[in-house]
């Protein structure tokens, strides 16, 4: 079965709608499908309620309701996507509540920023170009590549947008184990998204699996094949340790990524626990 659970729409720094998502999962052939937007649900919402979701039973896909919430470890923005959510859970929509607020209040800090390197009413363009409140730095970079300022996505970052750079701003995201506490409030299983993206070595990686462990974390999250395996080869381990299932997903978020392409993940391994399997039980 192939399944993808960990994709982004333009509810969040997507390029699709929740629409164009879903017609492109069936494209692919994708039994289950989760749509993750980064501390919102309004894109899965709008697919799942507001079409009462009668088209979705004769496509044969199944779609999760999920999350990425932005949380902070030891001084590292960590995610931590959330699966099988109850999209009316009150707790879970107070705390995203929250995320946007957090998220508004940076968007506009990192506007002050850039306008401190001559550049002009960057907010208003941002706002724009994500189509709305739910800023990211990615529409950052797209507002800097149309400033000339920078050739792509990746300079973006590197020269303004990342850790400690010309307009990185920190931010007070919650702890992980809120974050896990709202998930599992809202009936969801909570997974550590793309833990061998993080820049942590692999003893602080260790340190951060036990604690999303101890603080009811269900599965880590597996990506692309181009993930480094050596970093895959702990992280199973660190799965066998703990108890955690195994979640696949790409984290998409547009056609033209080479590596974030929808349902490309590596395959479940053996002899572990898919943590679709946990929902599908119940
Ligand atoms: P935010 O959630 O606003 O903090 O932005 C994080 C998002 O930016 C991630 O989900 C990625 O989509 C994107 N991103 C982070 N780092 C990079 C990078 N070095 N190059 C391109 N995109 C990045
Ligand atoms: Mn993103
Ligand atoms: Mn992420
Ligand atoms: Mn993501």
């Amino acid at each position: 079965m192939k399944v993808d659970l960990h994709t982004h729409t333009t509810a969040s720094d997507g390029s699709l709608s929740p629409k164009d998502l879903l017609a492109s999962a069936i494209e692919n052939e994708i039994a289950l499908l989760a749509i993750t937007d980064h501390d919102t649900v309004a894109g899965v919402r709008s697919l799942l309620l507001d079409s009462s979701g009668h088209d979705l039973e004769s496509t044969g896909i199944k779609v999760l309701a999920g999350v990425e919430i932005s949380t902070q470890w030891k001084g590292s923005d960590i995610h931590i996507v959330g699966l099988n959510i109850d999209l009316e859970n009150e707790e879970l929509n107070g705390s995203l509540r929250n995320q946007a607020a957090l998220r508004l209040r940076r968007a506009k800090q990192i506007a002050l920023k850039l306008e401190k390197y001559g550049m002009e009413k960057v907010y208003e363009r941002v706002l724009e170009i994500a189509g709305g409140e739910n800023i990211g730095r990615p529409h950052f970079a797209q507002y800097l590549i149309e400033q000339n300022k920078v050739k792509d996505f990746k300079q973006a970052f590197s020269q303004y947008l990342a850790q400690g750079k010309k307009a990185y701003v920190k931010t007070e995201w919650p702890d992980i184990a809120d974050a896990i506490s709202w998930i599992k409030a809202a009936g969801g299983l909570a997974v550590l998204a793309h833990p061998a993206r993080y820049k942590l070595t692999a003893s602080k990686t260790r340190v951060l699996v036990g604690y999303f462990a101890e603080n009811g974390g269900s599965a880590l999250e597996f990506n692309g094949p181009s993930s480094k395996s050596e970093k895959d080869k702990l992280l199973l381990a660190l799965c066998d340790q703990h108890k955690l299932a195994v979640s696949l997903g790409s984290d998409f978020h547009h056609k033209e990524s080479k590596w974030q392409r929808l349902g490309f993940t590596i395959p479940l391994p053996d002899n572990y626990q898919g943590v679709w399997e946990l929902f599908c039980e119940s």
